[in-house]
């Protein structure tokens, strides 16, 4: 949906002056919108235990990491990449917790390393690992009612998590090897608006998990529900309502665990970021094809969501009022059909120079942009609690896009200590 009234009103007044200036395309991002977001969720569970911990993935720009970190806020990593940059800006132990799934040794052992709370996705990778992290926790896969969404897959053909009724196996052979501080996570939505479905989902996990803890004999200090609480990309969806939602998941806790509260743990990215980041850019080109068409100046490599599943994001031409409408498909420049970030949308007629802002991009955006075709990935700007516009990510260069390339190919060692080609 449009940007906050809030983000426009602090924004538009100086758009035109930062895209003469500083040139287009460009994601900005709200340093206000985003602490306020983070702000309200810790608010909905004051008095609690609870952390949320902003998932690296849906945003991974050191400026906007450390603004939630200065907060309080925890990092949610999954990769070792994820983990180094974490390691950078000063994150450590129960500041992060890593997620992973087809885990290897090598990143396990870096997130042990780390100290991390660490999630196993699989039983068989839990088997083979020789040291154990204080605190053990399993990642159950997705049941239940509410589960079944294209991201998460459902029960029968999901890659993530051990399958509910394997669990309570899981945590007596974790308890068998000496573990005494348990965990357990579920993410069982993807971008969930319905209030029900989220809670329920929610609820499922804090259920299983009293009822696993009590079978198996141990006690849950965590209950990670994870992320996947949605944000209203079209005009007419309407937002989440947190505390409510804050309500539901303590309202399971309180009913199913007893004197012993074990904390709850969240790991949302999309509801955290996603509504205060606009990808701002131009029409360069005003076409009529079979259909109406205004090309603009920054290409999917720059936003996947809509050329990838079709997702829809908010397209406005905020200095173009006024005119008649038009249908009309916003198109970049990539030699790929799929490469539109609106199909048929109604727009105020499009002009070659027109600003366009391409909305809801404060997550899964910038941080899913690729480099085919070498149209590469653009700036990220953040526009601070203060009001001033500061870069936090220059645009990719031809430099960065052949800094791995090898203009001189070099031999592959082999086992054997000489390349093939080689003379020893
Ligand atoms: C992607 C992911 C998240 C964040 O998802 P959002 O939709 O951005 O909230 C959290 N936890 C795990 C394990 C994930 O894979």
């Amino acid at each position: 949906m449009p940007i906050s009234d809030e983000f426009a009103g602090r924004l538009l007044p100086l758009l035109q002056d930062i895209v003469a200036a500083y040139g287009t395309p460009f994601h900005i991002y709200d340093a206000r919108g985003i602490t306020g977001t983070y702000r309200a969720m810790t608010e909905a569970f004051a008095g609690e235990p609870y952390r949320q911990y902003f998932a690296v993935k849906a945003l991974p720009n050191p400026a906007v990491l450390s603004l939630l970190l200065a907060r309080g806020s925890g990092l949610d990593c999954a990769s070792p990449v994820e983990l180094d940059l974490a390691a950078r800006l000063g994150a450590t132990g129960d500041d992060i917790v890593f997620t992973s799934n087809n885990t290897s040794p090598a990143e396990y052992r870096q997130a042990l390393a780390a100290g991390a709370l660490i999630t196993f996705d699989d039983r068989a990778f839990f088997d083979r690992v020789d040291t154990l992290p204080g605190t053990v926790a399993f990642r159950v896969a997705p049941h239940g009612l509410a589960a079944g969404s294209a991201l998460m897959g459902d029960a029968a053909h999901t890659k993530f998590g051990v399958p509910a009724e394997e669990l309570a196996d899981a945590y007596r052979e974790a308890r068998r090897r000496g573990a005494t501080r348990f965990g357990i996570h579920g993410m069982i939505c993807a971008n969930e608006l319905d209030i029900d479905r989220a809670s329920r989902a929610a609820a499922d996990v804090i259920e299983l998990g009293a009822r696993v803890a009590a079978d198996a004999g141990i006690e849950l200090e965590y209950v990670n529900i994870g992320g996947g609480l949605g944000i209203p990309y079209r005009p007419e969806d309407k937002p989440l309502d947190f505390a409510a939602y804050a309500d539901a998941v303590i309202g399971a806790r309180d009913r199913c665990f007893g004197g012993n509260t074990p904390r709850i743990l969240m790991e949302c990215g999309r509801y955290v970021t996603g509504p205060h980041g606009v990808l701002v850019t131009r029409v360069i080109n005003r076409m009529r094809k079979a259909r109406e068409m205004a090309g603009v100046d920054a290409s999917m490599s720059a936003l996947m969501r809509p050329g990838f599943y079709g997702a829809y994001h908010h397209v406005s031409l905020p200095f173009a009022q006024g005119r008649p409408d038009v249908e009309a498909d916003v198109v970049g420049a990539l030699c790929e059909n799929m490469d539109k970030f609106a199909v048929g949308r109604t727009l105020p007629d499009p002009a070659v120079g027109d600003i366009a802002l391409i909305h809801d991009t404060g997550a899964h955006g910038h941080a899913m942009g690729f480099t085919y075709n070498g149209r590469l990935r653009p700036a990220e700007l953040l526009l601070t609690d203060g009001g001033d516009v500061v870069e936090i990510r220059r645009a990719e260069t031809f430099e960065d896009w052949t800094a791995t390339a090898r203009w001189q190919p070099r031999p592959v060692p082999t086992a054997r200590g000489t390349h093939p080609g080689q003379e020893a």
